[in-house]
């Protein structure tokens, strides 16, 4: 079989040889052979030097993604499994089991296979195919985790945005066995969470601030305490707060199953919660009338969607951060604590720690960081791809 290859540019190889997993289609000085999208090509020096194998989309312009450094390893069924075994046992060494029955067992680029997520809830698996690489492969790789997991079943749900950037539509479906219920609960910490895996955001449930909602959920920070849960989705952090006893907790977002669900899950863990309310509202309109009004709470959580989807948002992105960030210091007391967050790729830990030293300048207010913040272990972190660093948070005390 004729071997089809992208040659890189000369001083484009660096890169690639430090081990970051996309080629950019400004890299590439030329194409040899007539590659379907998705295929595997070999990656070449100038020099013809092979330095990874890669699976190709001339439609993106992260034209190809690295599967291999390793030009002796075969790109093939073997291969597949072997990477999905891989993150398998990384997550069994960190003993998930005990804490969670829902986690991510594969983290894209992170865990080797780029544009691929599998997350776990209970008997159910969730796939996101990310790359055209992917989605043409997605048959084979369910069958594979459904051979290595024996899921009840596997969900597809590839209705992310990023899928654009690709040229593909947004799919969603079952792959493999039977499709879940509605409500699949799952147990998080010994706290019970409805998720809808069907139409819930992402795959269902934030799984990756699992040890945030923990760390900022003990008694001693939440217990008789005033919190204002912006964002709240279904409620991940409020009933974590809950558990220990919080004070009137109101938890705020735009979107209405969102909410039911959140004042469901209150339900499923047996509280009985009268003073708690579920505020259907814009986060930035209902601060700025909070402010208006000279409200305070003792704890404030901001954990907003993503604002930075490219380069081009990143300064809007920022100042979206700021403001919102402006707004709740000026809604804490003095010994008051804030938990901030952004899940923007794009936005550096560094960056987002200067956005709110910005904040907390115009507010003048003094603030203390208690705990700096990260997505959790079953989101892994590849050192060679800081994209992979995508959420970050800063809990912090407020003067
Ligand atoms: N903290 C949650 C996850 C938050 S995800 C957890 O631990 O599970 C972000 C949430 O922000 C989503 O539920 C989305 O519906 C909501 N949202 C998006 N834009 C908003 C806005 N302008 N005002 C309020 N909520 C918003």
């Amino acid at each position: 079989m004729e071997t089809t290859t992208l040659v890189l540019k000369p001083g484009r190889e660096k890169p690639v040889l430090n081990r970051h997993p996309w080629v950019f289609s400004g890299a590439i000085a030329r194409v040899s052979g007539s590659p379907t999208p998705g295929d595997v090509v070999e990656v070449v020096d100038v020099d013809g030097r092979s330095l990874a194998h890669a699976y190709y989309n001339p439609h993106s312009q992260i034209r190809a993604r690295i599967l291999t450094w390793d030009e002796h390893t075969p790109i093939d069924d073997a291969f597949w499994r072997q990477q999905i075994q891989r993150a398998i046992n990384g997550r069994q060494q960190l003993n998930l089991e005990p804490v969670t029955n829902a986690y991510r067992l594969i983290h894209a680029e992170a865990d080797g296979l780029p544009g691929f997520i599998v997350d776990k809830y209970g008997d159910y698996l969730v796939m996101q195919c990310l790359t055209l690489g992917i989605d043409r492969r997605k048959e084979a790789l369910a069958a594979i985790l459904a051979d290595l997991l024996h899921p009840r079943g596997i969900l597809e749900r590839s209705d992310a945005d990023v899928r654009q950037k690709e040229g593909l539509p947004q799919q969603t479906g079952l792959l493999w066995g039977s499709a879940p219920p509605d409500e699949v609960q799952i147990l998080e910490n010994g706290h019970r969470f409805g998720v809808n895996l069907h139409e819930g955001h992402k795959t269902g449930f934030y799984l990756d601030q699992r040890d945030n909602r923990a760390l900022l959920g003990q008694p001693h920070f939440v217990s008789g305490k005033e919190i204002l849960n912006v964002f709240a989705y279904t409620g991940g952090f409020a009933i974590y707060a809950a558990a220990h006893d919080a004070g009137p907790i109101i938890n705020l977002d735009t979107s209405v199953p969102a909410l039911t669900q959140a004042e469901r899950n209150i339900e499923l863990n047996g509280y009985s919660r009268p003073d708690d309310v579920y505020l259907l509202g814009d986060a930035f309109q209902v601060l700025r009338d909070y402010r208006d009004n000279g409200r305070q709470f003792d704890i404030i959580i901001l954990d907003p969607p993503k604002f930075a989807h490219s380069q081009r948002d990143v300064q809007r992105a920022t100042r979206g951060y700021k403001d919102l960030n402006w707004l709740a210091l000026r809604l804490l007391p003095p010994g008051g604590i804030l938990a901030t967050f952004s899940c923007s790729g794009l936005i550096s830990a560094d960056l987002f720690q200067k956005v709110v030293f910005g904040a907390a300048v115009d507010a003048h207010r003094e603030v203390q960081i208690l705990h700096t913040l990260s997505q959790g272990p079953d989101h892994p972190i590849l050192l060679t791809f800081p994209e992979s660093a995508y959420l970050k948070g800063l809990l912090c005390r407020v003067w």
